[in-house]
């Protein structure tokens, strides 16, 4: 089955995106909402997160993931170990979910791809860009956040024009209309170069 990633910085769109590919009935996996699951649902993932992050990581049985996020944010060494506890039951998970799937092809949206140089496990890779200054403000409204949050995030996150360089397609999300006709030829192709 081939796999195409869809990534891109926060606030570029990648959610939004990915209900055109689904609407087009590819199969989407969204790796983040997969990851959030798991570790409310998983029982070994609960123990090691409470044995790395103590009993608040957990509030009424519910992850307690704005604790857990303002302790990984600054502190690179304990999101690689909580990485290390989530991401092999993620992968897991999506393999599983993969061998269900009968498709041309499906999409597994991913924040952080070439970041954590994971582009080689995808066929192929699409990115999501859109302005700077878009971004911000999407994500400001969206949750509610302060433009210092969002550029602290992004600082995190590679730069458009570097990921762009790395992938296959590119989807500039400036205005819906054209972002939706840019995914539209993407799917065309896709489907074309699987199905020659
Ligand atoms: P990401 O998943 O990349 O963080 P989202 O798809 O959640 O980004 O988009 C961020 C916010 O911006 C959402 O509230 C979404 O509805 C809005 N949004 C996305 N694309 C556009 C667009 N082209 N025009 C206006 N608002 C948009």
């Amino acid at each position: 089955m081939v796999v195409v990633g869809l990534t891109g910085g926060i606030g570029s769109g990648k959610s939004t995106i990915l209900k055109c590919f689904k609407s087009y009935g590819i199969p989407v996996y969204i790796a983040d909402d997969e990851a959030k699951a798991l570790m409310n649902r998983s029982k070994v993932i609960r123990r090691k997160l409470i044995h790395l992050f103590g009993d608040k990581a957990y509030e009424n049985n519910v992850l307690n993931r704005p604790y857990l996020a303002s302790k990984i944010f600054n502190d690179k060494t304990l999101l690689s170990k909580m990485n290390a506890i989530v991401h092999p039951k993620v992968a897991a998970h999506f393999k599983q979910w993969l061998s269900k799937q009968d498709a041309a092809y499906v999409i597994k949206e991913v924040a952080i791809i070439f970041e954590n140089n994971l582009q080689n496990e995808y066929d192929y890779i699409i990115t999501v860009v859109a302005d700077k200054d878009l971004r911000i403000k999407r994500v400001m409204q969206r949750d509610g956040v302060s433009q210092e949050k969002v550029e602290a995030i992004m600082k995190n996150q590679w730069s458009d024009a570097d990921k762009i360089e790395k992938s296959d397609f590119v989807i500039v999300n400036n205005t819906l209309q054209e972002a939706r006709e840019q995914a539209e030829n993407i799917h065309n192709n896709l489907l074309k170069i699987l199905n020659p």
